[in-house]
């Protein structure tokens, strides 16, 4: 069975309604597994909880999520950041706080995967950009797989024993993933950081242990137009139609 991997969606609606679309085309249609940063930076935290509430989604809390609900100060962002989340807080429905406040930070899944936003020691800041860390983090997750999120970049890292092997890849053209150990960061829905504005994510078949990156395009312009409305940082709308 595959699972649809997202990351990052930062509550950019336009860019998670191509993505689940772009899964059921592909015959995926099981609960989306959801890597955190749900909220902040993007117009649509309400709406996007409620699509993944719709979807049944399996979901952990990224530090965006955090924040929106007081769980993070604000001090610990950069300013760009710390606005965006304080715009969040203020306009987020009870009921999508309560869903934020109830998100863990880690999941092990079927004894296979282990779903943080950050990295298995530091769900909450850690940032997976080097293999040192993939490699000092291989001792705080029990399962073969660590699936995370966090640097809006996608990735995927094989372990045979302590050897990584970086796997390079094509968007759409599935990829084995057959070692012992592996890492998979799916990229970001809502924000990508790569130089490519189409949403990010990828599908994972655990039992025939294969991945697939997938690009999508939306409409950014839509997603611009609302948080213009919603007067966010200029240089965050921006940001979203250069993928950086
Ligand atoms: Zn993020």
């Amino acid at each position: 069975m595959r699972v649809a991997i997202l990351s990052d969606i930062h509550a950019n609606l336009a860019a998670l309604e191509a993505v689940l679309a772009d899964a059921r085309l592909q015959g995926v249609d099981s609960p989306p597994w959801v890597l955190g940063d749900i909220v902040g930076y993007g117009p649509d935290p309400d709406e996007v909880i409620e699509a993944l509430r719709a979807s049944d989604a399996l979901a952990v809390a990224g530090n965006h999520d955090l924040a929106a609900v007081g769980a993070l100060p604000l001090a610990e962002f950069n300013a760009l950041a710390a606005a965006a989340a304080a715009w969040t807080a203020g306009v987020l429905k009870p009921d999508s706080q309560k869903y934020l406040q109830a998100l863990p930070l880690k999941i092990e899944k079927a004894a296979t995967c282990t779903l943080v936003h950050g990295s298995p020691r530091n769900p909450e800041w850690e940032y997976l950009t080097h293999i040192d860390g993939l490699v000092e983090n291989l001792a705080h997750f029990d399962t073969p797989g660590c699936l995370y999120g966090h640097t809006h970049v996608p990735v995927l890292v094989l372990f045979d024993g302590a050897e990584p092997r970086v796997i390079e890849y094509k968007p759409g053209t599935p990829l084995r993933c057959d070692a012992d150990r592996f890492y998979l960061n799916p990229g970001s829905v809502g924000q990508p950081r790569d130089g490519d504005r189409r949403a990010s994510y990828a599908l994972l078949d655990l039992q025939a242990r294969e991945v697939e990156f997938r690009r999508v395009d939306y409409k950014v312009e839509i997603t611009q137009q609302r948080m213009k409305m919603a007067r966010l940082p200029q240089p965050l709308v921006h940001r979203l139609a250069l993928g950086r």
